[in-house]
């Protein structure tokens, strides 16, 4: 282990304060799974995940629109990990496997490309994701793309979940996504210190761990919480104003569901008015409805497996307490939203602890 790692290390095991530290971030999980954290920290140290892998947290119905448009006619896009999600009846793979027309793109560009090369489809863009993600949708609409192209959005905002969590989960700190405050900067989680959370922005290395858990142990053992940055090689209080820029011209703030969480007020980001006929939801509404409403009645015969991702997202259950983890569903064939991305829960406490990337209590 590099000298720097054991002394970050030693500092927390010779703490004996006591700290239920969460953090919310898919790539933070992938980082503490991969390289056994769990395992070394101390009893009294406990790191719990909350609602960080952005296909975990999309809802059913949502899925289930991009699926009822593809049935409709219309060419839906999206990342890899999204189209093997569940929706309520299937997920995007079982219905290109029926014949219709969906695609594995790497980013919004290769959709708009897309829609460009190929002007008789039209072309749909499901996005799905973070603060992280959603300053290149934003881009790509401000480059006024062409009329066959339109976007299906399921965006989310970090800091109201973490809120949320933070009145309704047993949880004593929190880590926050790096790559988010990259883009929001830190002021948006001064809210949870201000309600007396203290609160690191944490990088995704090892090290940048075992730093984030230090600065949470210094500021549980003063007595103070505040908004520290573990991460400033690439966050700046202030975040990215180019990006927030683009992002707050082309969308708005709105209440958003989270997939097992339910409706959070302020999570969500929609297009503005402005935009709305780039709006696949609203532009081919009359269009989906009918194949919606099949999927709707398909969803209520199918005898579903029972998945606890809510209570994982939630930080109120482990993967392992699952009656299918590893059984009913892998990563082959995942049962639920956390098995499916190399960011989700699930995925991670099943590769890594066959593996023996870490020890799982
Ligand atoms: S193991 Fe599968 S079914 Fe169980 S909570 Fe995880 S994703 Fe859901």
């Amino acid at each position: 282990m590099p000298e720097i790692e054991k002394k970050l290390l030693e500092r927390i095991q010779k703490s004996g304060t006591s700290l239920r530290i969460m953090h919310v971030c898919g790539t933070h999980e992938r980082t503490i799974a991969k390289y056994g954290l769990r395992s070394v920290l101390p009893e009294n140290i406990e790191v719990i995940s909350g609602p960080g892998c952005p296909v975990c947290v999309t809802p059913e119905k949502d899925v289930d629109i991009a699926i009822a448009l593809a049935k409709s006619g219309a060419t839906v896009v999206t990342f890899g990990d999204m189209m093997r999600v569940p929706g309520s009846a299937e997920s995007l793979l079982d219905a290109k496997a029926e014949g219709t027309d969906v695609r594995m793109v790497y980013s919004i560009d290769d959709a708009v490309a897309l829609a460009n090369k190929k002007p008789e489809l039209e072309v749909v863009f499901f996005g799905i994701g973070f603060e992280t993600t959603v300053p290149a949708n934003a881009a790509a609409l401000l480059r006024n793309p062409p009329e066959n192209f339109s976007l299906l959005a399921s965006q989310k905002q970090t800091p109201p979940a973490i809120e949320l969590l933070a009145s309704d989960t047993v949880v004593d700190a929190f880590i926050a996504p790096g790559h988010v405050a990259t883009i929001i900067g830190t002021k948006p989680f001064e809210h949870l210190a201000e309600k007396g959370f203290p609160v690191v922005v944490s990088g995704f290395e090892a090290r940048d761990i075992l730093l984030g858990i230090n600065l949470l142990l210094t500021q549980t053992e003063q007595g103070v919480a505040r908004v520290d940055n573990g991460y400033p090689r690439a966050v700046k209080p202030e975040g990215n104003p180019i990006a927030l820029k683009m992002m707050n011209e082309v969308f708005e703030t709105s209440e958003s569901e989270w997939r097992g969480i339910g409706n959070i007020e302020n999570s969500g980001l929609v297009l503005r008015q402005e935009y709305e006929e780039k709006d696949a939801s609203k532009k081919y509404e009359d269009f989906y409805s009918a194949s919606l409403a099949e999927i709707k009645a398909k969803a209520e015969k199918k005898d579903k497996k029972r998945c606890i991702c809510a209570a994982i997202l939630t930080g109120k259950a482990k993967p392992s307490q699952c009656p299918n983890f590893g059984k009913d569903c892998t990563p082959k064939n995942p049962a639920g939203p956390c098995m499916v991305s190399q960011e989700g829960m699930c995925y991670n406490w099943f590769r890594y602890s066959r593996e023996g990337g870490s020890r799982f209590a």
